[in-house]
Parts: C-alpha cells; structure tokens; sequence
C-alpha cells in the first residue's frame, strides 16, 4: 500500500522536494488529518460502483482516499505546479485521472459523460478553494448535473447559512438556492489546525444530498430566485417593502400587498421568515400577475 500524502511530515516533505509554495489567492490550505479526511469520505458514502469529482485536489491528500474507496476518481486541479506532484503521488490507476483546468470554466456537463459513463452515481468530493465556494456550488446545482451527494469543507458561516432553517439571522438566498436543490446536513466542524497553511477562519464539512425534484415546484425557477434576491434586498425592510422597491414600476404597493394575501403572506413579514413553500407560491402569483 502507497504511503499516506495527508500525514504532516509527508506533506510538508513533498512541498519541500518540489519547492512549492502556497498561493493564497487560489485558497490552498491542504489536509493534514487522517480523521476529518475519513469523515469527508465516508460521508459521501462512495463504493466501487460510484464516481467521485474533486474539485481541488493540491498535492492529493483526499484524491488517494477517494481512490480506494470509489470506482471512479476524477479530480480537477487549477494549479499547472500540483499537476506533476499529483502524478507522482497518486498510483497510476486507470481509475484516477486529474484534469488540468478552473471548474468555473469547463463544460461539466461534458465531464461527466466523459469520465462517469461507466458508473451508478456520482458525488462531489472536495475540501474547497474558500474565494470561489459559492459559485462553485451553485455552478454544480444549477447546471442540473446528474450528481447524489455534494460533500464539501467550506467556510463554517457558508455552512450554516446553507443548513439555516427560516427564522434565524443566517436564513438568506443561499440556504434558499442549496435547499431549492438539496438537503443540507452538517457533518462536523473543523479546527484550523487540520491544515497547512492554517486558514483564518473556522471551517465545517457540510453534506448536500442532492434531491431528485426540488423541495418546491415553480412555474419558473428563474423568477422564483429573482422574488427570493429582490425580497432579500434589504434585510431589515417588509418583504412588501423589498417587493416594492423591485417591482414598484409595474405594479403598486396595494396590489403587490393583495399578491401577498393572496400568498397567504402578512406584508409586514421579513423575507428571513418566510418558507421555501412560501416563496414559491408567491413567485407563482407574482409570474401569473405578470411581473
Ligand atoms: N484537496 C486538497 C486538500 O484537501 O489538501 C487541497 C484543498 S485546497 C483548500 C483547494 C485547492 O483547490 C487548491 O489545490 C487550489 O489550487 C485548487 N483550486 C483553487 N481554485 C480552483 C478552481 N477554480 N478550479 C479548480 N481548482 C481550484
């Protein structure tokens, strides 16, 4: 069995032997735990006949976990310097393959019928680069990827804002757009200490199973993220305020308040309240009204 990339003196012998250093606007901070990485695994709950994608795999910590667990391993790497490193420390297997390119920019679409034909389902995998996790994210659920599980380490506040239920202060857009999609879960929270370099914030490992309809169904998804955005605008204001403010010039402010009856929404609700279900029956009014 090939020796562990994710122990400290392996690492830090391997980005010593190739003189790399770390960039810090690519958000290169590499595992050094043997335990969160086993979390991370086993929460993707991965077996031979399954694909996983990584999204940043740096020198290969989690790339060699994955590959002796899934059927199919193919991790996508920005850095043109990882790449070598990657391919000494990997055991060449016809099931690993590292792709050299910015997730934002490639078709994953294409991918995924290039490199997951042969298996029954595939996860997302990846302690990700911290600047870009929301796009990153939102690019793998908006694209409608064929995808069961997103396991990913990001940002602990990105985490609980994913995961937030209405009501509370993390409640915004993006626990709508991850639960539009997903059901959240968190798996655990991480200490700096598991990384080298050590980030400056706290991270957490979120689990997002990905559902096979969305939690509401919408005449129009697009409008229905625009009502959630427009009536997110101003967190302190109503959600009839917010609506106002987005939709005054079609409409006025006695019947955008009918609208929300009509929802079964009192007006002087703030948006952090308001449920997914609730959403999409106001989006739906709204679209029909014709705004
Ligand atoms: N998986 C490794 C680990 O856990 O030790 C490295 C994780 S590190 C937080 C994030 C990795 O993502 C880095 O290797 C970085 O170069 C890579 N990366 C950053 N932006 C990227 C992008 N747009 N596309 C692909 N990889 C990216």
């Amino acid at each position: 069995k090939i020796e562990d990339v994710s122990t400290p003196r392996r690492t830090k012998e391997i980005i010593q032997r190739h003189g790399f250093s770390f960039k810090k606007s690519l958000g290169q901070n590499f595992l050094i735990d043997q335990n969160i990485l086993s979390k991370i695994v086993s929460a993707a709950q991965l077996d031979q006949t399954k694909g996983a994608l990584e999204i940043g795999p740096g020198i290969g910590a989690l790339t060699q976990k994955l590959a002796e667990v899934a059927g199919k391993v193919t991790a996508v790497e920005i850095d043109q310097r990882l790449i070598p490193i990657l391919g000494e420390v990997l055991e060449p297997s016809p099931h690993v393959q590292v792709i050299h390119g910015d997730v934002l920019k490639l078709d994953l679409a294409e991918l995924f019928k290039e490199q997951f034909g042969e298996v029954s389902g595939v996860s997302v995998v990846a302690n990700l680069p911290y600047y870009v996790t929301t796009p990153i994210i939102m690019k793998l659920l908006e694209e409608h990827l064929p995808l069961e599980n997103i396991v990913v380490m990001i940002q602990k506040e990105v985490a609980e804002r994913m995961a937030a239920s209405p009501g509370g202060k993390e409640f915004g857009s993006l626990s709508i757009a991850v639960q539009y999609y997903c059901e959240p879960e968190l798996v655990c929270v991480v200490p700096h200490t598991v990384f080298i370099p050590q980030p400056n914030v706290d991270s957490a490992v979120i689990r997002l199973k990905v559902r096979t309809q969305p939690a509401v169904q919408v005449e129009d998804e697009a409008f229905f993220f625009e009502v959630v955005q427009a009536s997110f605008a101003q967190r302190r204001k109503t959600i009839a305020n917010n609506l106002k403010s987005r939709f005054f010039a079609k409409e006025g402010r006695e019947r955008l308040e009918q609208y929300l009856t009509e929802a079964d929404i009192v007006s002087t609700r703030r948006a952090e309240t308001l449920s997914l279900e609730e959403f999409g029956r106001l989006s739906d009014i709204l679209l029909k009204a014709g705004l």
